[in-house]
Formats: C-alpha cells, sequence, structure tokens
C-alpha cells in the first residue's frame, strides 16, 4: 500500500484530487493534510470522508516542527502538494500571508521529505501544483505560454507560487529529488470558494446582487473544468518523469466580461427569468492593481508525452456548474455565513 500526503485537501482543487485518489486507488492510503483556512471546507468531501483509505490531519505547513514529525510518524511515499493562499485580490492586501503559505510552507514540507526519504529518493516522489500565473502576461495574440516560457511574475500571489516553484526545482537539481510541477490555467467547477468569479456571479445574480466586473472585463483567462485538472495531476503524478514540468489548461480563453454575459442568460434560462435580466447586474469596478491582461496555456507537451486532453466543452461545464451551485444551497448557505467553519470541531473533535 502506498501512503500519500495530499497537502490542501479541503480547498477547491484538492479536494477534487482527495477524492479521486481514494476512490480511484484503494490500494492507496491518502492523507489529506490541511489547516482549515477560510477556504479549506471539509464539507466538501462529506461523501468520501468515511472511507477505510482516507485521513484527514489538520495541521500548518508553515510549523516546521509539526511537518517534520508528521512525516517521521507516517512514513508517506509521496506527497501532492497543494496547499496555498490561492486568491490574488487578499495577496494584495497581506502579501506577508502569502510568502508564509507558498513559500515557506513549501520549503517546510521539502525539507521534511528530504530528511525522511534520504537514500531512498528514488521511490518516492513530490509533487507541486502550481499556476499559469507564474509566467506573467500575454499580450492580445495568439502567443501561449509553453514549459520554456520565461518566469514573469506580476502580483504577490503569483510571485509566492513562482518562488515556491523554483525551491522544488532547487530540491530536484540540489538533491536529487524526485520532484515534478504543473503549472495549471484557471479552474472552475463545484465548491469553489464564492469569492471567485464564477461561484461569486452565480450567488449574486442568484440574490440580485451587483456583479462586480474589474476594468472593462477585457482580460482574459484559460478556463478549466476541475475534475479535469484533477485528472491530469493523476496522470503526471504516475507518469511523468523526474525533474520534468507540464501546462495544463483548457485550450479555452474567454474574456472576463464574455464569459460572464454568457452565465448571465444560463442563470436567467435556470431560474426562468426573462432574458436579460441578470445581464442587468453588470457593474464595472476600479480595476485590480497590476492586473495581468491575458493568460493562455500550450498544455500540447502534455497530449503528446502522456496522452491527457480535457474533456468537457466550457459550455457544457458551465451548465454543470450552476446546476450544481443551484442544486447545493446549503453547502453554499454555510460557506456564504461562515457555518462551514464548525463543521471540524463537530466532527472531529467532540466525538
Ligand atoms: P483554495 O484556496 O481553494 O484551497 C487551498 C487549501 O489550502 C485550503 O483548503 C486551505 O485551508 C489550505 N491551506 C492554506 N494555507 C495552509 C497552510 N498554511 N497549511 C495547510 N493548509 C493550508 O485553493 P485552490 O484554488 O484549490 O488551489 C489549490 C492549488 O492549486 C494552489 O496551490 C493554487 O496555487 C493552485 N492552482 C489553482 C488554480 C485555480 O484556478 N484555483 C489554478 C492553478 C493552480
Amino acid at each position: 500500500m502506498k501512503k500519500i500526503l495530499i497537502t490542501g485537501g479541503a480547498g477547491f482543487i484538492g479536494s477534487h484530487v482527495v477524492r479521486r485518489f481514494v476512490n480511484t486507488y484503494p490500494n492507496y492510503k491518502i492523507v489529506n493534510l490541511d489547516k482549515l483556512t477560510y477556504a479549506g471546507n471539509l464539507e466538501n468531501l462529506l461523501d468520501i470522508e468515511k472511507a477505510a483509505n482516507y485521513k484527514f490531519v489538520k495541521g500548518d505547513i508553515v510549523d516546521a516542527a509539526f511537518i517534520q514529525d508528521l512525516f517521521n510518524k507516517e512514513n508517506f511515499d509521496a506527497v501532492i502538494h497543494l496547499a496555498a493562499e490561492s486568491h490574488v485580490d487578499r495577496s494584495i492586501s497581506n502579501p506577508i500571508e502569502f510568502v508564509m503559505t507558498n513559500v515557506v510552507g513549501t520549503v517546510n514540507l521539502l525539507s521534511a521529505a528530504k530528511k525522511s526519504w534520504k537514500g531512498d529518493y528514488e521511490k518516492k516522489r513530490f509533487y507541486h501544483v502550481s499556476t499559469d500565473e507564474v509566467y506573467g502576461t500575454l499580450g492580445e495574440g495568439t502567443e501561449m505560454f509553453t514549459e520554456e516560457t520565461s518566469y514573469d511574475p506580476h502580483s504577490p500571489y503569483s510571485a509566492s507560487k513562482a518562488s515556491s516553484d523554483h525551491f522544488v526545482r532547487a530540491y530536484f537539481d540540489t538533491y536529487g529529488m524526485d520532484c515534478v510541477i504543473s503549472n495549471c490555467s484557471n479552474n472552475y467547477g463545484p465548491f469553489h470558494f464564492p469569492e471567485k468569479l464564477i461561484p461569486l456571479s452565480i450567488h449574486n445574480i442568484k440574490q440580485n446582487k451587483a456583479i462586480p466586473i474589474y476594468g472593462k472585463g477585457e482580460n482574459i483567462r484559460d478556463w478549466l473544468w476541475v475534475e479535469d485538472h484533477a485528472r491530469a495531476i493523476d496522470v503526471i503524478f504516475h507518469k511523468a518523469k523526474s525533474g520534468e514540468t507540464y501546462n495544463i489548461g483548457g485550450h479555452n480563453e474567454w474574456t472576463n466580461i464574455d464569459l460572464i454575459r454568457t452565465l448571465c442568460k444560463v442563470m436567467d434560462r435556470k431560474l426562468g427569468r426573462e432574458e436579460g435580466t441578470s445581464e442587468k447586474l453588470i457593474t464595472y469596478v476600479t480595476d485590480r492593481a497590476g492586473h495581468d491582461l491575458r493568460y493562455a496555456i500550450d498544455a500540447t507537451k502534455l497530449k503528446n508525452e502522456l496522452g491527457w486532453e480535457p474533456s468537457l466543452q466550457f459550455e457544457e461545464g458551465l451548465e454543470k456548474t450552476v446546476d450544481w451551485y443551484l442544486a447545493n444551497e446549503k453547502w453554499l448557505n454555510n460557506v456564504t455565513s461562515g457555518n462551514y467553519q464548525s463543521y471540524y470541531e463537530d466532527q472531529y473533535q467532540n466525538r
């Protein structure tokens, strides 16, 4: 039996990765380590929390002694590292927290892995999950980020993720640890925290509240169905050569304003409102400082070498996302009211 540490498994993408690994690999023991910040929600994992091959550990990757202790006790075979502070706006108001979690936290994990795996590196794997935002911004043309694109981060969030990527590579180059990295575009789908564009807009449309759009809504992002990202992580984790990096993307570029107009149409239809009702809620707000214009991912390497491709067309994924949010009102209410944060105490502490 393989024992895999997945960090940040109570977050948006992490919960999909944990679910996929727990359900697909009954012969793996999955340990989900998460601090349960505002973004961590164990209600994302209700369907698998009692699985025999799953365990949750509450803890902070910034706490080096705790992390080393965990590695000593658990004897992990691999790490899939997703824990991070992930919201660009929050990084602009509080960069230090991003340095602590994203940089120091990553180095703590690398260092604990290095100590406990010494002499056994070829049997172990450290997989770091990162973002396309490390590459900076593209112009309006057709150029795309490849694995060869130089790093040029602009926000404190992307700077912290770029730094953590460099540390992971340094552990591969300097100590010979088996490390792999993937850089993915924007994800969307179920369990997305409603501070991010798509779930925030769904939530606001439902409540007839303004939909805030930065600047003129002209920024372009490439969107990927979150379960396709989890599947890419599975493929890369199992098949990538040590030291490799893969870009993951949906070949699916949208300006923010076109995306939101499309979402408004879907919402009008689903809520039985006259077409055009939700669009009236669009409200342009002062642009985010240092807002990158365009991200676009070239995922050819992942397709050609490991056979991964996105499975869902965006329109279909958006429908599924809206259906999920409309059917999971309790989840959304618990998140927006803050009630989800007592779930750990109720289920894990007060047993
Ligand atoms: P998220 O904010 O939804 O989840 C992050 C999780 O990490 C939360 O459960 C949180 O409690 C946990 N966490 C935060 N600080 C921690 C700490 N100090 N110790 C332990 N746990 C901690 O983020 P997400 O959107 O699921 O992103 C997951 C990873 O994927 C991140 O590394 C992010 O950079 C990367 N990524 C995200 C996207 C995206 O579109 N969301 C795209 C590409 C890459």
